[in-house]
């Protein structure tokens, strides 16, 4: 499943390609997705100039001219490739053809993603985007708002920084990866973490996540512009996957264990 560092990797390859370009032409070639493709909107795009690619979470947002943004989510199993002109690929359903002639295609084979059109003046309001935290790597994430948002809250650390609401973009992966780096146990209780531990998680998770995105993501990436590479992040997974292997910092087997039915995985000796 594409995960934050993903989409970011994907919007970066896309910039270039779109930025500046106008829609031709758009095929719906089948409408089933999360929620049914709404063909008219689409339709409503062509003409249109595409302005900027943005990402919010792990929604891309793909700025049009006239005030509207077509949004694509890649939900399991999505994909979104800049292309020349050429038939279409199996479970291809959207095609847009640009002035340029080059094609983007979404081609979802377990239909979870969702592409569709909102208003730039109404998406902060969208039932998609209006309960989303705050940005990882933006300006409003850090200690502070992490104990702020944990007070009066119960529960393991983990499954707080994996709640949307509080931080977009921590996965199962990248949780288990920030609180080994943070040296903090995916079972402490959010009400016994102090400003010093919550240091630590802060600067962990946007270093988690900066290195992920810049490895190009943890899982297949040959969605992105249909190069075929693997994210590099994988390879540098300190503890995820690593259950009864020695822990990189002293030695001990890295534990695995089940937290909310997902894979969690940790030292006991480095993690408190
Ligand atoms: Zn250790």
């Amino acid at each position: 499943m594409p995960e934050l560092p993903e989409v970011e990797a994907l919007r970066e390859s896309l910039v270039d390609r779109l930025v500046g370009d106008r829609v031709r032409r758009v095929v719906v070639r089948d409408h089933r997705l999360r929620r049914p493709i709404d063909r008219r909107a689409l339709d409503g795009l062509v003409g249109a100039t595409v302005r900027a690619v943005e990402r919010r979470a792990k929604y891309l947002r793909i700025r049009m001219d006239g005030g509207r943004s077509l949004v694509v989510h890649l939900g399991m199993s999505g994909r979104l490739v800049s292309a020349p002109a050429g038939p279409p690929a199996l479970h291809e359903h959207v095609t847009w053809t640009f002035a340029s002639g080059r094609t983007l295609r979404y081609r979802d084979p377990r239909r979870f993603g969702l592409v569709y059109v909102v208003g730039d003046a109404a998406i902060d309001r969208h039932p998609d985007f209006a309960s989303l935290g705050v940005e990882p790597l933006g300006r409003d994430f850090d200690a502070a708002y992490l104990r702020e948002r944990a007070a009066g809250r119960r529960g393991p650390v983990k499954a707080f920084l994996m709640d949307q609401r509080v931080v977009v973009g921590v996965g199962n992966i990248y949780a288990s990866e920030v609180l080994f780096r943070a040296r903090v146990s995916p079972r402490r209780r959010v009400g016994t973490i102090g400003p010093e531990r919550w240091g630590r998680i802060a600067d962990a998770t946007r270093a988690v996540l900066a290195r992920a995105i810049d490895a190009g993501g943890t899982t297949i990436r040959d969605y992105v512009g249909g190069r075929g590479t693997t994210g590099r992040f994988q390879a540098e997974l300190a503890v995820y996957g690593r259950g009864g292997e020695p822990c990189v910092v002293c030695g001990t087997p890295v534990r695995r264990t089940v937290m909310a039915g997902r894979a969690t995985y940790a030292c006991g000796r480095c993690q408190r």
